[in-house]
């Protein structure tokens, strides 16, 4: 049997004295989207920052694919995609600029590079746009850009920390359907503050509140879970 996707076991973190996240558990054994739910500043970048090896943490251990992330961050790192919330976008250059430079600082195969822009470009709807500068697209397009420049290496799961964050209505609806068919491929992990998102996208819930997951479980589950009082305001 495969290993999971992700194991994150007692992962607990602090800046300086403040525990931003404390013990917080997950696997993740199958495909599909999964919701990291929480108002602002409970921890879900942290943790997302974390998976993604950009924030080493204080405990616990993050197990990708069988290997252990801080033991062999290069070959852990293959199997993630990641859009950080303020996305890493170069804007003075154009769409397929910037994923040829993407998919090198990724290190595939020179003689891949061009067939997997061309391909991701296709998937994420921006091949029209390929030769624009990113500073010339809508907010949506340029979380498109975002999008394919995390799943331009084929890794197994996706990790997208506000992806909808700062969009308009219909820009927001286009991010989601995107969201729902780079799903068909790689296991999605989201997170986000607004409830209607994790109701409209996600297979699986985890809710954070002041860095303690407090609650996990399917959609279905999460419909019959009471959420807190003093969260339903900040959701
Ligand atoms: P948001 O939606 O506002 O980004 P979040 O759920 O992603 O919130 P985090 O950004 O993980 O939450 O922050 C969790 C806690 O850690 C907050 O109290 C935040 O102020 C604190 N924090 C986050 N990054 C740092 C940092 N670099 N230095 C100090 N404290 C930090």
């Amino acid at each position: 049997m495969n290993a999971p996707i992700v194991s994150v076991r007692n992962l607990s973190h602090r800046y300086s004295v403040q525990w931003a996240i404390k013990d917080i558990n997950f696997e993740l054994a199958s495909n599909g989207i999964y919701g990291l739910l929480g108002a602002n500043g409970a921890g879900k970048s942290t943790i997302m920052n974390i998976i993604c090896g950009v924030v080493k943490q204080t405990d616990g251990e993050v197990i990708i694919r069988g290997i252990n992330l801080a033991d062999q961050p290069v070959n852990a790192k293959k199997h993630i995609g990641f859009l950080p919330q303020q996305a890493p976008l170069q804007k003075d250059l154009t769409v397929e600029e910037y994923l040829v430079h993407c998919a090198r600082m990724r290190l595939m195969p020179e003689h891949t590079i061009k067939a997997a822009v061309t391909e991701v470009m296709e998937k994420t709807t921006i091949t029209h746009f390929r030769k624009r500068l990113i500073s010339n697209l809508s907010g949506g397009y340029q979380q498109r850009v975002g999008i394919a420049q995390a799943i331009i290496h084929k890794p197994d799961f996706v990790v997208l920390d506000e992806p909808t964050n700062g969009l308009d209505p219909n820009q927001i609806l286009e991010v989601r359907a995107l969201i729902k068919e780079i799903a068909q491929e790689h296991t999605v992990i989201l997170s986000t503050h607004i409830l209607q998102e994790v109701q409209a996208l996600c297979d699986h819930i985890w809710m954070i509140n002041e860095g303690n997951m407090i609650f996990s479980g399917t959609l279905e589950e999460f419909d019959n879970y009471i959420v807190p009082n003093k969260l339903v305001v900040a959701l």
